[in-house]
């Protein structure tokens, strides 16, 4: 599933937002991975909100079978590839609808050292730090088959394995405030990348 605003300046550079529709038999799968959809989803409505227009196309997408496979992020590169599309970066938030702490990316040595000159922007108690390697499944075959640098969402991660993958994985154990600061840690870094380019 994929929607997207579409740049007004470089409509054919498109930034990749996601997470996975499918969850895991067991629970509901509401940190993993309602919380990245609904992130994902939240970025172009926060932009919209905002009024900010977009200079590059930002593409926010619900990839399936992520648990059994990964036949969606693969299906979405290989039309990537078949298409001709330019995908300048992708993002995944797919480990947890938790307090955001940091981003990882897999990226050229200048483009981490880009986005750590951005952390002031950030307040220190949500976002404090840009690690060498990050991404997600859904995202690796991009980067893969094209080489699109890849960014993973990194929120706080003590409390995961409470529930990840396990009856416990419900909606009631998604903290609407640690989620809306993810959601805005993203958003951020999403605009910055989109004002400056990588
Ligand atoms: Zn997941």
């Amino acid at each position: 599933m994929v929607g997207e605003l579409i740049g007004s300046e470089f409509p054919d550079e498109i930034i990749t937002i996601g997470g996975h529709l499918d969850s895991w038999d067991v629970g509901h799968g509401a940190h993993d991975d309602g919380a990245g959809c609904m992130q994902s989803i939240q970025v172009l409505r926060l932009f919209q909100k905002l009024g900010i227009k977009p200079k590059r196309t930002i593409r926010a997408v619900m990839f399936i079978n992520e648990e059994n496979g990964s036949r969606g992020g693969k299906k979405y590169a290989e039309l990537a590839e078949k298409n001709n599309e330019n995908h300048l970066i992708a993002l995944e938030s797919d480990a947890g609808g938790f307090a955001p702490r940091g981003f990882g990316v897999t990226a050229e040595e200048s483009t981490i050292e880009k986005f750590r000159s951005w952390l002031p922007h950030f307040n220190p108690n949500t976002i404090s730090y840009i690690k060498k390697g990050g991404g997600g499944v859904d995202i690796a075959p991009l980067n893969r088959r094209l080489g699109t640098p890849t960014i993973g969402f990194i929120p706080d991660s003590q409390r995961m394995f409470d529930v990840h993958h396990s009856p416990k994985d419900v909606f009631a154990t998604v903290h609407p405030r640690e989620l809306e600061l993810g959601t805005a840690s993203i958003a951020g870094l999403i605009y910055l990348i989109d004002k400056y380019g990588l």
